[in-house]
Formats: structure tokens, sequence, C-alpha cells
């Protein structure tokens, strides 16, 4: 495998071209190049990095692409973070210039405040060193890395030029290995080491449409720093937030939502509880937040939509969206799936299940 040359690619929209190392992603290749391609959670299950092949094979030698449909392999799509050239390519996909020139760096940053926002979630604040300060776009996320090559993914919930800390929204998963430490041991004081920035899910200015704005959970973090972003600028375009989640007590900043639509007119806020009690009921919206987006704006040709969440929820605004006249270029989402490890993890366990079924 080592000694087959590199295969080329070049991006159909731009004309840009790059090199792909043997047994390397076409997307991993593009950040090395310096060239910014949406993505999201890096393995193969959100649908950020779709392109679609005008010339050329790959195959998905890590994980298969879970979020490419039967029918769309068939027209030739590709998840770019798993699809790994089987000859040269030429590849249909949009660029993210905005990010395009801003390094990605590993640096220690020292947790300095950490404050509990509801049952379970975290709020941590994070500086880098003197001199260290790190230059990112509003929604952007970064990963703390940990031993044995491992990296947890958390939303930088707070906008650039806002002092030089780092704020995130860390919600306690189950059996998590760092999400359960950082709730039960992680001290203010302790230094830790990230890669920052990453992601794409950024601003795309220009054009004034209306932004709907969907949330789900601690999905609230990087909405939260597009909004702070938005109105800092001054923009006139129209904001809709629904911010969904369980159950009322979840919504641990919904006090900051309702200070923006006392402030600014052009800003709607609507919670959205997927597992409302009958109390609860009475007073907020109840279901799942891509019914309530649906309900309110059934048609969504005339809309931009970020979105940001669990990937359930992303998968569901995915297809409904769309369905309902979104243009598929005007949706920008960063799903919050486990780390790649984990999933691969997840994936292998789940086809030794499916094997074991088939064989009795
Ligand atoms: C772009 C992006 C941005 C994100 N932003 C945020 C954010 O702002 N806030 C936030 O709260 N979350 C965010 N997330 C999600 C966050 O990264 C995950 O919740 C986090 O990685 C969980 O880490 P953990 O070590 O606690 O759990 P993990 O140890 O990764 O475990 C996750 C789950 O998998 C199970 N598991 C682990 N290993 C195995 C195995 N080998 N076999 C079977 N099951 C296993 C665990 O029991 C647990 O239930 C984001 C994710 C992405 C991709």
């Amino acid at each position: 495998m080592a000694n087959n040359p590199p295969h080329r690619v070049q991006l159909a929209g731009s004309g840009r071209s790059f090199a792909v190392e043997p047994g390397e992603t076409v997307l991993a290749a593009a950040r090395r190049a310096g060239l910014a391609l949406p993505y999201s959670c890096l393995s193969g299950n959100c649908g950020s990095c779709k392109g679609r092949l005008v010339e050329g094979v790959v195959e998905y030698p890590f994980n298969p692409p879970e979020a490419l449909s039967a029918a769309e392999r068939e027209a030739g799509e590709a998840l770019l973070c798993q699809a790994v050239p089987a000859s040269d390519l030429t590849v249909a996909i949009r660029e993210v210039e905005a990010v395009a020139g801003i390094p990605i760096r590993q640096l220690a940053v020292k947790l300095v405040a950490k404050r509990l926002l509801c049952a379970d979630v975290v709020e941590l604040e994070l500086r880098p060193g003197r001199g260290e300060a790190l230059r990112w776009l509003p929604g952007q996320y970064l990963d703390i890395l940990l031993p044995e090559g491992k990296r947890r993914a958390f939303s930088i919930a707070n906008r650039p030029g806002d002092g030089d800390v780092l704020h995130l929204h860390v919600r306690r998963v189950s059996g998590g290995g760092f999400t359960q430490y950082v709730f039960d041991e992680l001290a203010v004081g302790k230094v830790l080491r990230i890669e920052a920035p990453l992601g794409t899910f950024v601003p795309r200015e220009g054009g004034d449409r209306p932004i709907l704005l969907v949330a789900g959970g601690t999905g609230f973090a990087p909405i939260k720093a597009l909004v702070e972003h938005w109105l800092v600028q001054g923009s006139t375009r129209p904001m809709h937030l629904y911010w969904g989640v369980r159950h009322v007590a979840d919504l641990y900043l919904d006090a900051l939502c309702r200070r923006w639509v006392e402030e600014h007119p052009l800003i709607r806020y609507t919670p959205v509880l997927s597992e409302a009690d009958p109390l609860e009921r009475h007073h907020y919206r109840s279901g799942p937040v891509h019914e309530a987006v649906l309900k309110d704006f059934p048609g969504l040709e005339r809309f931009d939509v970020y979105m940001s969440g669990p990937p359930p929820m992303i998968e569901a605004g995915r297809r409904s969206f769309v369905a309902a006249g979104l243009p598929a270029d005007r949706l920008y989402y960063d799903s919050f799936d486990y780390a790649p490890d984990v999933l691969a993890a997840l994936i292998r366990a789940r086809r030794a299940a499916d094997a074991k079924e088939e064989d009795s």
C-alpha cells in the first residue's frame, strides 16, 4: 500500500487540487492541504462532508458511510471524511472559505471557572496561556486531547472578541469517560491540551434571508455564539431560535434567550420540550423540535437554517427540512456524535451482533 502513488483530487467548483496519500481520506488530505471543506462528526455518521463524485471511485476501508442512503451512493454521492480514493477524483462540494485562513493549533488552556448550568450540563471557562490567544469563528468547536490519541469535541459557546477565554457547555454522558471526569473530578486550575479551532459550522454572511436556529440540548452552545456574533455585528436579519430539550429544567440559559428577545425586536425564541409532563405541556410547546419548526413554517424555501445537537435530531431535521423546500446548501449543521474511536467501536459491536443473529 505504502508504495502506491498518491491520487489527485480536484474540486469541481474552484478547480483547486491536492494529493491524497495511500490510505488517507479525501477530507484529511484536503485539510492537510489547507482547504476548507465542510465536516462535523468525522465518523461517517452525520453527512456534513457529503460531496458528489463527478469522476472517479472511492472506497470505505474505515467506518461505513452511514449517512449515505443507497440511492445517494448510487447517484455518486460520497462521504469525504471516510472516502479513500481508488483513482484520481473530481469532486463537487462547497468550500467554506471563511475558515480556510485560520490556523488550527494545539495549545494548553487552564480551567479558570466551572459552573453547573443545570443538573447535567456544566460550563467550563478555559484560558489560553499568555500570548497564546486563539483565533476562531463563532460556531466552531475544539477537541480536548486525551491520552492514547483520543479526543473529545466541544463547541465554543462564546463568540471571538468576548475576552480571551473559551466557554464550553458540557453535558454529562452516562458511561462517558471524559464527561464523567469533567463532572466528578476536573478542578479549577487544571491544564488541558486542546486542538482548535475546528469545524465549519460558521456564519455564512451575505444575503438578507431570515435565519432559523435549531438547537438540541447543548447544541445551544454554538448557536449562542452565532447569535451573539450577529447581535454584535448589528445584523438586520430576523432570527428565530428553537431550543429543544426534554424538560423545562434543561433550558439552562432560558433567561439569556428571553433577554435577547426583550432587547432585540428581530429575535424570536421558542423552547420545545420533547418529554413534557402535563403541567409543562400547558405552558410550553412539546414534541420533537424539528416538528415544531415545521408546524410554524411548513415551507422553508426563504430561510437559512443553522442546526446543532444530538445525531437523531440532526438526521430528522436534515431530511424533513429539505423535504419542506429548504435548499440543502442553505442547511448548516453540527452533529454532536460521539468521538470517532467510540463510534468505530459501536459500529464493530453492532456488526458483530448482526452477524451473530444471522448465524443463529
Ligand atoms: C462537532 C462536535 C461538537 C460537540 N459539541 C458538544 C458540546 O458543545 N457539548 C456537549 O455536551 N457535547 C458536544 N459534543 C458531543 C461530545 O463530544 C460527546 O458527548 C463526548 O465526546 C462524550 O465523551 P465521553 O468521553 O464522556 O464519552 P465516551 O467515552 O465517548 O462514551 C460515549 C458513550 O459510548 C459508550 N461507549 C464508549 N466506549 C464504548 C465501547 N467501546 N463500546 C460500547 N460503548 C461504548 C459510553 O458508555 C457512552 O454511553 C460534540 C460533538 C461533536 C462531534
